[in-house]
């Protein structure tokens, strides 16, 4: 357990930063640990490499016989590399990743050794995962859950275990994880799009979603952070005194990455090179020791996999470097919290953008259709967006220092707001030909390719778009994207769904043209979704008051926000587009609440410990050191010591009207948890912490930073601020 301070700070003091020699051309590492396509093709029959391929692009089953013959390509490759376990790797609704190793290594009947793998084992497999949150399914059905193959996801070795990604579902085939729904999400989005992209272009016959999130975190040295019973326990810390330089000079942004991280940096990417992780950029973020890495985007459900991988490795190789890598949203009070912008669009297998503005009206008319869709999806459930990134610790986070804040709005640019504004003016109805061409050549056709330097001015509005993207800004650090991935495909799904419904009806009842049609339903679809967009910062009592009169949801803590998971609307609306059904949005929603509570419930207790164990003890400490002091001085000065030792005194009763304060204080936190304990549903314990126990933390922490403040340095017992935020 914890280190104390003082031998922390000796240990951090002497680090040397590991020299870590470049690969190469990382090109020739790239996927190196990976079964992708290269190695299927040597590994596999010509069989079932074909119906592997067409399983990722199709959705087709694969038989147990193929299965067979895959695992046995798989098996051959894995023990090459030197890979002696297998396992099913999946992503149980804690937000992390799970994983159960088994030997390849087997007895045959005989007495045989042998290493076995087959088609049974890569395709299901049940972990005895019973511990996993299920929110209340399994006990519903008495269903257990077993893991199952996801082809789409290429299986890959990490360290010497070959992990298959996998669902992790009941046997009644509720998802118990958050990668089942995004596969559903990922199809229905497919679907959709697919049918909208034919007005524009017969040849597109997938839809993909693409996602390029952007990982945020921090760095502290090992021996620091597990000096600090709060960042080991909850991965923040609870009390500490801003250090006199924060941020504020912003010279840590973008500046020259100290030497230490970028050897851990630089370790890293090779290891994601090899994993097939396509890290690209990586650079200072705003706070000290804050840092980003971010990839070259992929299809959504491999990127989401990338990033939770990516994750692992990232702690496996902090750790090897002497670092704690914190993904919190908000390690530390003061300077800008971590998140994880998730930048989406969807792509066409035949190569395009969606959301590229193209060099012809046509495919200019079809980036609108993608662009206005997305907007007014986001517009009628902006409340489910702001859903899909709710947490504990994001919450901390949402609405401070440069973050977004909890209101969904998108910020589209002037450019982009002005084809809109023009758009709206288009005639009800068939257009007479001048309409047309002046459409087509003035709005439509002026729409330039490059936008990006005109959209990319708003920091932190939640929802922006960046020339040929979207980028979600309000997720956070620590989020399994899948979530907001699976919420943002699943509404544009079903936005698409009815935008192609109005069009064809205009096509067919009033005899328009395809493209006017298009047109007539983008000005309404512009015009009704206009109290979505938003160009401010979004700071502030002014953007609240307006979001309200506009009739924005402004949910500012987890169980508010995660309450419309269940409503009559949302669950008709996975329903229709095969995403979820009525039990698994409650059990979603129950495990939400219910890591809400653990969450506070955890932080309380650690910071009771804090107080009762460590603040309190070294207050009195140094009260009996100024106690000690005041005395030697009365002896000495008799009746004008008053005068003599009148600041110490004066700390003195400081330091005691602080105890006293941070005691009651906390003693009140613990009677508000025990109360809050007692509440019979899930629903009104995750509000009983949010609004009885958790604004404690506030308090006490104020009480903490003044004690921290007045004594003795050496008497303090955690690490400071500036020590964790400024070792290098
Ligand atoms: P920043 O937001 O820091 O200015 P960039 O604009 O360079 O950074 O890009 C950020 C991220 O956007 C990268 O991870 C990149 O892969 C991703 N990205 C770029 N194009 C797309 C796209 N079409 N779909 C999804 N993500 C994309
Ligand atoms: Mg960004």
């Amino acid at each position: 357990m914890p280190r104390t301070r003082f031998d922390a700070l000796a240990e951090s003091r002497k680090r040397v930063y590991q020299n870590v020699t470049e690969m190469g051309k990382r090109s020739e590492f790239f996927g190196k640990n990976v079964f992708n396509e290269e190695k299927m093709l040597q590994f596999l029959t010509k069989e079932a490499f074909d119906k592997v391929k067409s399983a990722i692009f199709q959705g087709s089953k694969i038989d147990r016989k193929i299965a067979d013959q895959v695992a046995e390509g798989m098996k051959a490759w894995a023990l090459s590399m030197g890979a002696t376990h297998y396992t099913h790797w999946f992503q149980p609704l804690t937000g992390s990743t799970a994983e159960k190793h088994d030997a390849f290594f087997d007895i045959l009947s005989d007495g045989r050794a042998m290493e076995k793998f087959g088609g049974r084992q890569l395709v299901q497999q049940e972990p005895d995962a019973s511990s996993f949150p299920s929110g209340g399914i399994r006990n519903t059905f008495e269903a257990r859950g077993y893991t199952a193959w996801d082809p789409t996801s290429p299986a890959f070795i990490y360290k010497t275990t070959l992990c298959i990604p996998t669902i992790f579902v009941a046997y009644t085939g509720e998802a118990l994880d958050n990668k089942a729904p995004l596969l559903r999400a990922l199809h229905a989005v497919d679907v959709a799009a697919t049918a909208v992209t034919q007005y524009f272009d017969k040849n597109v016959r997938k839809v993909y979603a693409t996602l390029g999130w952007e990982q945020e975190f921090f760095l502290v040295d090992k021996a620091l952070a597990q000096s600090r019973l709060d960042i080991v326990m909850t991965g923040r810390t609870l009390v500490g005194n801003a250090a006199a330089k924060g941020q504020q000079l912003d010279d840590h942004y973008f500046g020259v990455i100290p030497n230490r991280a970028l050897s851990f940096m630089s370790d890293l990417e090779k290891e994601c090179t090899k994993l097939g992780i396509p890290v690209k950029t990586r650079h200072n973020e705003v706070a000290p020791n804050q840092f980003e890495l971010a990839p070259v985007f992929e299809e959504a459900n491999l990127s989401v996999d990338h990033n939770l991988l990516l994750m692992d490795v990232m702690e496996v190789i902090a750790d090897k470097h002497n670092f704690a890598v914190l993904f919190h949203e908000k390690p530390f009070a003061g300077v800008n919290g971590s998140g994880k912008h998730n930048n989406w669009s969807l792509a066409t297998d035949t190569g395009v953008n969606l959301l590229s503005p193209g060099s012809t009206p046509m495919k200019n008319l079809q980036f609108l259709t993608f662009f206005v869709n997305t907007i007014k999806a986001v517009d009628t459930y902006e409340e489910l967006l702001r859903s899909s990134i709710a947490s504990a610790s994001n919450d901390h986070r949402l609405g401070a220092n440069e973050a977004p804040p909890s209101i969904i709005s998108i910020f589209i640019g002037e450019q982009l707001s002005n084809v809109l504004d023009e758009l709206e003016g288009v005639s009800k109805g068939k257009l007479s030909p001048q309409e047309k061409t002046e459409l087509k050549l003035n709005v439509v056709g002026k729409i330039p390719e490059i936008l990006l330097d005109n959209t990319d001015r708003n920091r932190t509005s939640p929802f922006a778009f960046t020339g040929n993207k979207f980028e979600m800004r309000g997720v956070g650090a620590k989020t399994n994207c899948a979530k907001p991935m699976t919420i943002l495909n699943t509404i544009v799904a079903k936005q698409l769904t009815e935008f192609k419904k109005e069009v064809d009806a205009l096509v067919d009842k009033k005899n328009l043209k395809k493209d006017e049609a298009v047109f007539n339903v983008l000005r309404e679809y512009i015009k009704t979704s206009k109290r979505i967009r938003f160009d401010g910062d979004g700071y502030g009592m002014e953007w609240q008051e307006e979001a309200r009169r506009r009739k924005l949801s402004n949910n500012k803590n987890t169980p508010e926000a995660v309450q419309v998971l269940t409503s009559k609307e949302s669950i008709a609306l996975f329903k229709e587009m095969g995403v979820m059904n009525e039990v698994e949005l409650n059990a979603h929603q129950e495990v939400e609440l219910e890591t809400y509570i653990f969450y506070v419930q955890i932080e309380g207790r650690v910071l009771g410990e804090m107080v009762y164990n460590h603040i309190v003890p070294a207050a009195i400490r140094y009260q009996n050191i100024l106690l000690e002091n005041i005395k030697g001085l009365k002896d000495v000065y008799g009746a004008a010591h008053k005068k003599v030792a009148e600041s110490q005194l004066n700390i003195l009763e400081q330091i005691g009207e602080y105890i006293m304060e941070i005691k009651k204080l906390t003693d009140e936190m613990s009677a508000a948890r025990k109360r809050a304990n007692g509440l019979s549903t899930t629903n009104r314990k995750a509000q009983a912490y949010c609004t009885n126990v958790k604004p404690y933390f506030e308090t006490i922490r104020e009480r903490s930073d003044k004690l921290e403040k007045l004594i003795s340095d050496d008497l303090w017992p955690f690490t400071k601020y500036r020590e964790l935020l400024f070792a290098k």
